[in-house]
């Protein structure tokens, strides 16, 4: 679904991802490890369009989306959940959602089928967005993604600021994803989380892939994941 090849990705003249090569197949779950700072997001920002690759290629579901710009990717079908959900506070949550709609080649998600998944929403749709807490707005931006058809959804650090019973639904609503035949890239520096919902995962570390494997081995193996991401 999602094929990465040798992408260099700069910020001027810093570079910030080294020929970085990864794939998402059809419904899996990749997990994208590592510290603070070693270029998680920018690979977001990289298939998205935000940060552009200098060099290398990005496809998506067949089509070569290197050079698109970001609204022709998502329009074919890339969903995103920002690090900081990126809601309109002066919205009411029922128009936040409204502007999100898309028809995608993909499966199209109904409002009912998003108060299935999260049940507060529903109570929540008359709501300023900028009253929302941290895990209602988290609820609001994967329910955009959503009703957005995509194919692929990028969660930038989904557990961020969030208390450990609503990661664990976020985890619980990326395994849905997944059994719907949606693929998911999540960026993650609560690896544990991450991992126990992933089929595979690779580890980055200043901006290069400094491992890939499955997901079982890094849970099993102590000594691995310790070197690699030190938990
Ligand atoms: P975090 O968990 O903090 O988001 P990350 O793994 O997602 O970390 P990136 O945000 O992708 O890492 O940053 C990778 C590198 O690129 C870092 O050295 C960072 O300082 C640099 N960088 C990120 N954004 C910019 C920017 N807008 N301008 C210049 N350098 C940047």
């Amino acid at each position: 679904m999602l094929e990465i090849r040798n992408v260099n990705t700069f910020y001027g003249e810093t570079q910030a991802l080294f020929d970085v090569s990864l794939d998402v197949g059809a419904g899996e779950v990749l997990a994208v490890l590592g510290a603070n700072g070693v270029g998680k997001t920018t690979a977001i920002r990289t298939i998205l369009g935000l940060t552009p690759a200098r060099s290398g290629e990005i496809r998506f579901d067949g089509t070569d989306i290197t050079r698109l710009n970001t609204h022709d990717i998502a329009r074919r079908g890339v969903g995103w959940v920002p690090d900081d959900r990126r809601i309109f506070p002066t919205l009411s949550v029922a128009q936040n959602l409204a502007i999100a709609r898309k028809t995608t080649r993909f499966r199209s998600w109904r409002l009912d089928e998003m108060f299935e998944i999260f049940s507060a929403l529903e109570h929540l749709m008359g709501r300023d967005a900028e009253n929302l807490s941290g895990g209602e707005m988290q609820m609001v931006a994967i329910s955009r993604a959503l009703l957005g058809s995509p194919g692929l959804v990028l969660f930038d650090e989904p557990s961020q600021g969030l208390a450990p019973k609503i990661v664990q639904d976020v985890m619980k609503t990326i395994r849905r994803l997944k059994n719907e035949g949606l693929s998911v890239l999540v960026v993650e520096q609560n690896a544990l989380a991450a991992l126990e919902v992933a089929d595979r995962a690779v580890v980055l570390d200043r901006g290069r892939v400094v491992h890939r494997g499955t997901a079982a081995e890094l849970i099993r193996d102590e000594n691995l994941r310790r070197n690699l991401i030190g938990i």
